[in-house]
């Protein structure tokens, strides 16, 4: 079996790094001439609406999926003409606008802070009355790693913000002062059945994610399910979708879903007995799912910017390097390192061993 992936990232790679074991063959459709996953894969250099290569990829391919949920609504609407697509263009509609987005969670009767949409500087001002500061603004679409965001403190904060952020469709939601941020990845299958795996504690620095920690028995764990279960089902999702949650008053409330693969998942690789990867492959391919089981004490640590010395990651226990093939960029994701232990002891001391590198 052939898959198409929109984007060739280090999604598209690692997609394709768990692929072919099951003798699946891989074409990414990406413009950037150094995308990293064509290492793995063919390269269709190509815009994300240039339809003749696009057609060359639904013509080429058995099934096509995404590494990203900015992809024009166009672009779905014309490969599912010729090829099946998942996660489906709903998904991506809902996903990929912040306002879509909270407004299905409120209709799902699942928690999420207070929200606005927000046109124009008059609308901001009006929100603000309502919500309160502080405030979290945010671009309705395309923003991620924090970018497209800005938090309001100060009433000096809310004049020109909307002039700062772009002058776009935005949301201004509630501020909420979460005890920790936690992640659930899922999968689900073409027939509707679901998995899910442990809960991850999430680490961010400036927006960016840091550090993930995947859980045992987390006392949230079966209401995540339930909140996660709901979004699957109405979407009639296809394929992993990760779901990041805001920990506030013993509960949870939600903040953004992810339909793909998401880099608080990429621990499943060596710590989970079938990989996030993997099982997006298998529910998009019409496979029978995998296990999410956790094995052993998982955590995974980004590397950004640069990627420590290969033979000093390397000589850390536990340690597993995972280097993107990217071209070294402050603020770029250009590899990370999961740590696979038999106990929490050894976690915590693969964790601070790995940073030590990081910090160096
Ligand atoms: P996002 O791109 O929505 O995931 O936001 C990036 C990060 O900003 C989150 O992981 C949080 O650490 C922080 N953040 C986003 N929204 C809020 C909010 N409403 N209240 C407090 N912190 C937030």
């Amino acid at each position: 079996m052939k898959i198409g992936v929109i984007g060739g990232g280090q999604l598209g790679r690692m997609l394709a790094l768990a692929g072919t074991p099951l003798g699946q063959q891989f074409a990414f459709l990406d413009p950037a001439p150094d995308a990293c996953a064509q290492a793995l894969g063919e390269h269709i250099r190509a815009d994300y609406n240039d339809t003749d290569h696009l057609r060359q990829l639904a013509d080429e391919v058995d099934v096509v999926t995404f590494e990203f949920e900015s992809v024009p609504a166009e672009t779905v609407a014309f490969l599912s003409q010729f090829v099946p697509v998942y996660p489906n263009a709903e998904s991506l509609r809902i996903a990929r606008d912040r306002w879509f987005e909270k407004s299905m969670f409120q209709d799902l009767g699942i928690p999420t802070p207070e929200f606005a949409d927000i046109q124009s500087q008059d609308n901001l001002d009006a929100a603000v009355k309502r919500i309160g500061l502080p405030a979290v603004m945010k671009t309705r679409t395309l923003g991620y790693d924090g970018k497209g965001q800005k938090v309001l403190r100060h009433p000096e904060d809310v004049v020109g913000a909307f002039a700062e952020l772009g002058s776009v469709p935005c949301i201004l939601e509630g501020f909420v002062p979460f005890t920790g941020e936690v992640s659930l990845v899922a999968v689900r299958a073409r027939d509707g059945e679901t998995r899910f795996y442990p809960l991850v504690h999430n680490t961010h620095e400036n927006g960016i994610l840091k550090l993930s920690i995947a859980s045992t028995e987390h006392p949230l764990q079966a209401l995540a399910e339930d909140y996660v279960g709901r979004v699957l089902d109405k979407l009639d999702y296809v394929g992993v979708l990760a779901f990041e949650f805001f920990e506030v008053d013993g509960g949870l409330k939600a903040n953004e879903i992810a339909p793909r693969v998401h880099n608080s998942g990429h621990w499943t690789i060596e710590g989970a007995e079938c990989s996030q990867f993997e099982n997006h492959l298998r529910a998009i391919a019409g496979l029978p799912l995998g296990s999410t089981a956790k094995v052993g004490e998982s955590a995974m640590l980004n590397f950004i910017g640069e990627v420590p010395a290969v033979e000093a990651v390397s000589a850390i226990e536990h340690c597993h390097l995972h280097h993107y093939g990217k071209a070294f960029k402050a603020g770029r994701k250009v590899g990370h390192a999961t740590l696979r232990c038999p106990d929490i002891a050894a976690l915590k001391a693969g964790i601070a061993e790995v940073e030590a590198l990081i910090d160096k």
